[in-house]
């Protein structure tokens, strides 16, 4: 057989001719049916692809088109020069390569998301201007301050101005830190939290301020969230979202979706979409900078039994979005925190003071009934960490 039925349409109506397709020289392609006769050179003529075994589609010059049922000979008439789409049509014909393409895709599509999403987030979030970073912060402070219920802060200047010198003492020297800022808020909505956003700001509520035993929690608590600054680890959680979201309106055609990313800002602070790896990030830095301003990164530890206790009192039937909640994996966390405590306690002994361990009775012989009458014992608990603020510049001049 060396011609082949097909459904002729002119390209001028919707008229179907039956006729017969047939090659002649191996140059021209006859058609012949009742009232149709043309003779089309083969480099005039483009065949669609085989798929399946879909009809093959035939496109002359002048729009005209044939219509015919897949066979051999038509993949004879018009063989494939380029070396890319031999290959592919080969791998067309295989069920092997088709499932395999098919692992490659999705493959290809999660190393995208996993690997390649956070690749390129990072080099934008380099290549970006302080100012937008900057910009950023100050969108998601409004709209934390608008939507998320965050007063101005009730702690007296005393307290705050107190906080406001440890978050100093915390961030000095720290390259690039100098617009590092903390901010107060009263949030009781939100409850006992600590927040960076984008481009240098970090809240503390009023509500993590009474809830800790010892300032010492909040600094470790802080320094965790001068971490996730110096990594600019919320620019960088609010590019790789916005990447996925680009990457959805592009598959959805929906670009509007996009003007989601500062909106989402705000939630995943709350709610807690910081990566794992950003987390462990920032405790490691926390847990460094607590030991190189001669406070146990145990403290950390402690701040961390001090929020699990607040979360066990309030039930499981508040679903505030507390710190915890933002901050999961609370039991590794505190075993790593212990973990730097005992090194930090190894490598400066004469900094006893600052373990949260101390024993002011058993260690110094200040005991209770050493102090003033009218001292309960968490007072004396108070004093005594008074008294260790007071031997502090001797104790760190004799560590250096
Ligand atoms: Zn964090």
């Amino acid at each position: 057989m060396t011609s082949l039925a097909a459904r002729y349409f002119d390209g001028q109506s919707s008229r179907v001719h039956d006729v017969a397709v047939e090659l002649l020289d191996n140059r021209t392609l006859c058609l012949r049916g009742a009232g149709i006769e043309r003779d089309e050179p083969l480099e005039n003529l483009s065949v669609s692809p085989r798929l399946a075994r879909i009809a093959r589609t035939i496109e002359l010059a002048d729009g005209a088109r044939l219509l015919l049922d897949d066979h051999p000979l038509i993949d004879q008439w018009f063989p494939l020069h380029n070396p890319l789409q031999r290959w592919v049509d080969r791998l067309e014909r295989h069920a092997h390569a088709v499932a395999a393409s098919i692992v490659v895709c999705v493959l290809s599509g999660a190393v995208l998301f996993f690997w390649g999403v956070p690749w390129m987030s990072d080099r934008i979030a380099e290549q970006l201007p302080e100012q937008v970073e900057t910009r950023l912060g100050e969108e998601v402070l409004a709209q934390l301050d608008r939507f998320a219920g965050l007063a101005p802060s009730s702690l007296d200047m005393e307290r705050q101005s107190g906080l406001l010198e440890r978050f100093a003492a915390l961030k000095a020297d720290m390259p690039g830190a100098e617009n590092h800022r903390l901010l107060f808020r009263n949030a009781a909505g939100i409850g006992p939290n600590a927040l960076a956003l984008p481009g240098g700001t970090v809240i503390i509520t009023d509500q993590l301020v009474s809830l800790v035993n010892d300032d010492r929690e909040i600094d470790a608590v802080l320094a965790h969230e001068l971490g996730h600054q110096q990594q600019h680890h919320a620019l960088r959680q609010t590019l790789r979202s916005s990447f996925v979201i680009v990457i959805a309106a592009m598959f959805a055609g929906d670009v509007s979706s996009a003007s989601a990313v500062v909106v989402a800002v705000p939630t995943f602070l709350l709610q807690g979409h910081y990566s794992r790896e950003f987390e462990s990030e920032a405790d490691a830095f926390a847990l460094r900078t607590l030991a190189e301003r001669g406070i146990s990164p145990a403290w950390f530890a402690q701040a961390m039994r001090t929020l699990e206790a607040f979360v066990s009192d309030q039930g499981e039937s508040d679903d505030s979005p507390g710190y915890l909640s933002s901050h999961p994996q609370t039991r590794e966390r505190i075993d790593e925190a212990e973990f730097a405590g005992e090194k930090f306690a190894i490598e400066h002994p004469e900094l006893y003071r600052e373990r949260p361990d101390y024993d002011a009775c058993a260690e110094d012989g200040i005991c209770e009934d050493a102090e003033s009458e009218e001292m309960v014992s968490d007072e004396v608990y108070e004093c005594v960490d008074d008294d260790c603020e007071r031997v502090e510049p001797d104790a760190s001049l004799e560590s250096q």
